[in-house]
């Protein structure tokens, strides 16, 4: 056998392979929304010398959103790889990593390629997360990472910035606040960083900045955990175009902003209607809607009618997700579910 233990028994993460034209699977965001930034690539942006390694541009552009100072940043390609750092640096060997139940199911896959343990914590049958569970957990288990997604992926559940404090004050180990959907939200703890020297932010620009495709997202802490995330980072981990992108997006942040408004709105008629429907829809903090429908090959069904919503198996089974799209993919998905129920 080749694949050392842990890899053997890896699910791969899957991405549906289905093509739909309305697409509301990935929590992706507005496809017109930062386009037009691809212009300002000409022909003396030179691609033989490799990034500044330093992300000077990137990181004067993500403290000025984020209100933040440039030392108090790293730059991954996507969160995704500022999570697994997170793992590399802090979680050895059948360590344990905490996080919620259920939650982004990417944190439990970083875990066991890192042969480290893991458990989830503070679930509830409404989905509501409990927070003193969490902490009463933290407290039995001693994790040496807890990771807290909020807004919580798949269900949209949204922690109190204070909740999230006295769970950060529950433990000298660190915790990282998964902050992808924050923008659709308003309970971020970013600007507590300096209060607390085991607290690390984790954003993206996949989500409310509507930019999956350039993978870039940033880590926000204290300068201590910044020199220990570094130590890991692998030299020139995003590439100068994304770099570039991320930059000008992050500068016309005005834009995002508009989009995050008008999403608030779509997402609150989605939700109402899934509940006019009948529908056990769930109160989302995020770009998304969590529900359960009993319908025999929902996933299918809606595939029939060129739309891909997400499906979870196991425990989740009977459960989806679908993304907040446009107004008109939102209303046409509203009426093949309308004929469905
Ligand atoms: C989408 C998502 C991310 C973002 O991942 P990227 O690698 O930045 O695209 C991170 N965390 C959660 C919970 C997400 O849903």
């Amino acid at each position: 056998m080749r694949e050392k233990q842990s890899v053997k028994e890896l699910e791969p993460y899957v991405v549906n392979p289905v093509v739909c034209s309305i697409k509301l699977d990935a929590n992706e965001g507005n496809k017109d929304l930062y386009k037009d930034l691809i212009k300002k690539i000409s022909s003396d942006f030179y691609l033989n010398t490799y990034p500044d390694d330093n992300y000077t541009e990137l990181k004067k552009a993500i403290a000025s959103y984020a209100k933040c100072d440039v030392k108090n940043i790293s730059v991954g390609n996507g969160s995704s790889e500022l999570l697994d750092l997170c793992v590399k640096a802090f979680v050895d060997t059948n360590e344990l990593i905490l996080s919620l139940d259920p939650t982004f199911s990417m944190y439990s896959l970083y875990a066991q390629i890192a042969n480290s343990r893991y458990i989830g914590a503070g679930e509830s049958n409404d989905f509501t997360i409990k927070v003193d569970d969490i902490i009463k957990s933290i407290k039995e288990n001693n994790p040496k990472l807890t990771i807290i997604c909020n807004p919580n992926n798949p269900t949209g559940a949204v922690i109190k910035k204070e909740d999230v404090l006295r769970i950060v004050k529950s433990t000298d180990n660190i915790v990282i606040a998964d902050e992808a959907y924050m923008e659709f939200s308003n309970e971020s703890v970013v600007d507590e960083i300096e209060n607390y020297d085991n607290l690390i932010v984790v954003k993206t620009m996949s989500k409310a900045f509507s930019m999956a495709g350039i993978r870039t997202g940033y880590l926000i802490a204290g300068e201590d955990i910044i020199k220990t995330i570094e130590k890991v980072r692998p030299p020139y981990n995003l590439n100068s175009i994304s770099a570039f992108l991320a930059t000008e997006a992050l500068k016309e942040k005005d834009k995002m902003l508009e989009y995050v408004k008008t999403l608030k709105v779509e997402r609150k008629k989605v939700y109402n209607s899934l509940l006019d429907m009948g529908v056990k829809a769930y109160k989302s903090g995020a770009n998304f809607v969590f529900f359960k429908s009993d319908i025999k090959g929902l996933e299918e069904k809606l595939i029939k009618d060129d739309i891909l919503i997400r499906k979870f198996g196991g425990k989740l089974n009977n459960y989806y997700r679908v993304t907040i799209g446009s107004e008109k993919e939102n209303k046409v998905f509203l009426e093949s579910m309308k004929k469905l129920v």
